[in-house]
């Protein structure tokens, strides 16, 4: 075979001998990809420790190892670094090792936990939320090492447990624990953020969520004589029909990407609902009904019934602001937090909540620049820059302010996550390896 001089050069180059190395090894990347697939870590209760003794069982073979902090049952943190030199450009990546509960088994053309190939294409709960990005990010600190490429910074991996029901115990307990003497240049998350049909993106910023529980209680009665009662449905029927309307008692707040810059960020050509509604949703306040429950006997009115209102935050939005606002709604339908004349009440209660949080400084950022670039030569193509309506656990790096420069990226349609036959291409997760490799390279050498 003849090869050009420019050929060598690149061969040669570190990049060149990333991307062989990653070729070369492709097969044996799907497997610890697939072993991590079949092992059950859906949480609740998570059982995080088995996929954390398997990640140190491969970084062994490469002579990196890990901590591991055990905690409750059968549950762990992990860190692995490249070397013990903390004074340079440090990088962390961080995964969570739990997934969502598995829903409906039945409704799955392959089992959840098959970890099943076929036509390129690896099914799984967890296959993009996220056990792709964590293996590859695993992978990447793994070829950095076996390459022995020189750097003068270093690649932290953080794969955390409990993710999927808030991350106090998985992240947030990392950053002020393990990682808390760390100073960190640039973290990213590796979550899914193919948005497809747009392109492949970068986020940025993820809005917050907000739950409240509204409970309304009526007057309970008889079905046959109504007028006898006062029907607390009818009345959380309203307040919710209304829901949309809480825009009037808050104050603005502006997106943190404004409409036509989010447009053009995206710009593509495509017209399709799906992004119409995305980008809706990424710029401003949502409200959505998500739970609902009241009524015990088909023939009587009841006297009380409550529901869920899943509120997705902005950054610069305040909870406390967001309550009063639907408490003002509330009075403003003519319903009052407790009316002794008729005997009802209305009440809220937060049930859970995630702040929002973001990378303020992304524009002029040189990390993304080469991060863009990282993407761009594994890909093919160039990402664009997003927001993600859903929350992560980028928050806890944010908004701590261990780590202000944080993104999210990682393998896998967002469509995907959570949802039944998860699955993920191959070649998606390959080019990840790629990407993280490449970049965290880029960064310390
Ligand atoms: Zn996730």
């Amino acid at each position: 075979m003849i090869v050009n001089e420019e050929e060598t050069t690149l061969l040669e180059s570190p990049e060149g001998l990333i991307f062989r190395e990653i070729e070369e090894n492709k097969d044996r990347y799907v497997r610890i990809f697939q072993r991590l697939v079949r092992i059950d870590s859906t949480n609740p209760p998570g059982n995080e420790m088995r996929i954390a003794l398997e990640i140190e069982n491969f970084l062994k073979g490469f002579g990196v190892e890990c901590d591991i902090h055990q905690f409750g049952d059968n549950r762990s943190n992990l860190v692995a670094t490249l070397n013990r030199n903390f004074k340079g450009i440090n990088v962390l990546y961080n995964g969570h090792m739990d997934t969502v509960p598995i829903a409906n088994e039945d409704d799955w053309n392959h089992h959840p936990l098959s970890g099943d190939i076929v036509d390129g294409i690896l099914y799984g709960k967890g296959a993009v939320d996220m056990k792709s990005g964590l293996t590859a990010m695993v992978i990447a600190l793994s070829i950095i090492k076996k390459l022995k490429l020189p750097v003068s910074g270093n690649l932290i991996l953080n794969a955390v447990a409990e993710e999927e029901s808030g991350g106090l115990l998985g992240t947030k307990w990392c950053v002020d624990n393990l990682l808390r003497d760390i100073k960190c240049d640039f973290a990213v998350v590796g979550e899914p953020t193919d948005f497809h049909p747009l392109p492949r993106a970068i986020v940025v910023g993820e809005k917050g969520s907000f739950q409240v529980k509204i409970t309304v209680n009526g007057v309970g009665c008889h079905a046959s004589v109504p007028f006898n009662g006062i029907n607390p449905i009818l009345i959380l029927g309203d307040i919710l029909q209304h829901l949309d309307e809480i825009h009037d008692f808050m104050p603005k707040i502006d997106p943190p990407i404004p409409i036509d810059v989010l447009r053009e960020l995206v710009s593509t050509d495509v017209v399709d609902p799906y992004i119409e509604n995305l980008i809706s949703s990424v710029r401003s306040l949502t409200g959505a009904v998500t739970m609902f429950s009241g009524g015990v006997k088909e023939n009587t009115i009841p006297s009380s019934c409550e529901a869920i209102v899943d509120f997705r935050t902005l950054p610069n939005h305040n909870v406390e602001n967001i309550l009063k606002a639907l408490e003002k709604l509330i009075k403003y339908l003519g319903y009052s937090k407790s009316d002794d004349s008729t005997g009802t009440s209305v009440s809220l209660e937060i049930y859970k909540s995630t702040d929002p949080s973001y990378f303020y400084e992304w524009k002029d950022s040189e990390y993304l620049k080469k991060m863009r670039e990282a993407i761009t030569k594994s890909y093919g193509s160039p990402p664009c820059y997003f927001l993600s309506p859903a929350s992560a656990d980028a928050e806890f790096l944010r908004n701590t302010g261990w780590c202000k420069k944080t993104v999210s990226f990682g393998p896998g349609r967002f469509l995907n996550a959570h949802a039944k036959n998860e699955c993920i291409e191959i070649s998606d997760f390959i080019n990840a390896i790629k990407t993280y490799t490449i970049f965290a390279h880029d960064l310390i050498k």
